[in-house]
Parts: C-alpha cells; sequence; structure tokens
C-alpha cells in the first residue's frame, strides 16, 4: 500500500470504504478466472476458452452482488464496457497465456503464507510477512514465482526493479522450500485488444534486505504511532477512504 495513512484507517481504524473501484471488481474478476484455470491445469484437466468466460462470468457476478460499498462506475468505466473488457482479457489469456503453462509444471496456486521476515545477518522482524503468492510453476529446471496484474499502461524498468511485491513473493516462496525462485510478472493489459507481457523481476539477497529494512522502518513508524498521507499523486481521488482521512486531521490543529 502506497499511503500510510492509508493502511491506519483500513487496518487499524477500522474505517468503512466509501465505494469500490470498477478496475478492483475487474481486476478480481480476471484474476478469479484465470486462478481457476491454473487449478484445473495442476489437476490435468484441459482448459477451454468458454470455461474461463464462465469463470469471469461468475466472479464478475458475485462482485456486483456483493453487499459491500457500492461501485463507482465513471463515463468512461461502465458495468458494460468493464465487463465487455474483461471477457476479451480472459479470451486473450486462453490464446497468449495457456501456452505459457504447456511445458510447466504447476506447483502451487494461491498459496497463503506467513514466515518470519529476515536479513541476511539474521535479524528477524517482530511482525512476520502475510500474503498470497498467486502461483508457484516449475518450467526448464527453474522454479518460478507468478504474480497476475492487469495494468492500463506498461511498467517502466525502474518500477520492476523496484517492485517490492516482487521481493516479498520470491523471499516467501524461498523461505518456503521452493528453492531460489525466479519470478514473473504477468501482466495482462485493459486494452482494446488485450496483451499479456511476461515481466521478468528476478529477485536476490540485496532485495531481500531492502525488504527488511523498509519493513523494519515501517515496523517503527507504527509503533511511533506516525502514519504519514505521502500517496502518488493520482491516489487520493480514487481513495475509498477519503473522508475518513478528511476526519483523520480535522479539528486537530497539532
Ligand atoms: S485520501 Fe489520499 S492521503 Fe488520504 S488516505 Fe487516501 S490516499 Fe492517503
Amino acid at each position: 500500500m502506497s499511503c500510510a495513512l492509508q493502511w491506519k484507517l483500513q487496518r487499524l481504524d477500522g474505517a468503512k470504504r466509501s465505494h469500490r473501484s470498477p478496475s478492483l471488481i475487474l481486476g478480481r474478476s480476471y484474476h478469479e478466472a484465470v486462478a481457476n484455470a491454473l487449478i484445473a491445469l495442476r489437476q490435468g484437466k484441459v482448459v477451454e476458452t468458454d470455461e474461463l468466460a464462465e469463470w469471469f462470468e461468475a466472479a464478475w457476478a458475485r462482485e456486483i452482488k456483493n453487499d459491500g460499498p457500492p461501485i463507482r462506475w465513471t463515463a468512461k468505466a461502465t458495468a458494460e464496457n468493464q465487463h465487455e473488457l474483461g471477457l476479451r482479457m480472459v479470451d486473450a489469456w486462453s490464446d497468449q497465456g495457456l501456452p505459457l503453462f504447456a511445458d510447466a509444471e504447476i506447483v502451487a496456486v494461491e498459496l497463503p503464507f506467513t514466515v518470519p521476515l529476515m536479513n541476511s545477518h539474521g535479524e528477524v522482524l517482530e511482525h512476520p510477512l502475510t500474503g498470497y503468492v498467486d502461483a508457484v510453476i516449475r518450467r526448464g529446471g527453474k522454479t518460478i514465482v507468478l504474480d497476475h496484474k492487469t495494468a492500463s499502461q506498461s511498467y517502466s524498468e525502474t518500477e520492476i526493479e523496484l517492485n517490492l511485491q516482487a521481493a516479498a513473493y520470491a523471499y516467501a516462496a524461498r523461505y518456503l522450500g521452493y528453492g531460489e525462485p525466479g519470478f514473473e510478472f504477468h501482466v495482462m493489459s485493459k486494452a482494446k485488444k488485450p496483451k499479456l507481457t511476461v515481466v521478468p523481476a528476478p529477485r536476490t539477497d540485496d532485495d531481500f534486505d531492502r525488504l527488511f529494512m523498509i519493513a523494519r522502518d515501517a515496523e517503527r513508524l507504527i509503533e511511533a504511532g506516525i502514519f504519514l498521507p505521502k500517496p502518488p499523486d493520482w491516489m487520493c481521488a480514487g481513495c475509498a477512504y477519503g473522508r475518513a482521512c478528511r476526519k483523520a486531521y480535522a479539528g486537530k490543529a497539532a
């Protein structure tokens, strides 16, 4: 999460979200369809394009019916055009994603983890690292951790190099006994003609130490009760905690 204040409002204060974004609904539905496909492949089943569409439809219907906060559709991202986009995305995954697993062994899908976070000197943080790895595969004698993404624009080299999620997931997989895994983002573009791009993002001990240091600093800030609202520019506009954020500072001059 990019904004520490948003993290506090959500995790510590239990603030209610004002809305859900169209990209969240689309991303979750796409993600579930692809995860179901990998689970089926792992069980040795053949995955048909129609099935991917059905999995997407089921996830989409569940998200729409979900009695959580309302979805904030916009003129650009309507329920109709996002639904159509999602179907095009799973169709593209069927064409471009499925062949990537033809010669791969799918070792794990939606792998939960809670592991101690340790640096190369053996220091351990108080709080464990928790999350879900989208998939672990073996291809060409190498273990690779995968993360599925949907994106409107391609990732820059710096974003790939510094991405902490890649470090966290590769670290967790290594801790769980998957050797020295590589890491790949499988990025589906949210375009008229969606395209799947495989972005390798290998991680080393230096990246794991960087992850440790950032997590350690975050732990210290949490202990000190410091939650700086420092989001990237675009983030406040769509933030579901905007109301709670304004209230967090209201009437507090010091
Ligand atoms: S509105 Fe902006 S500063 Fe406030 S919690 Fe959300 S992202 Fe952070």
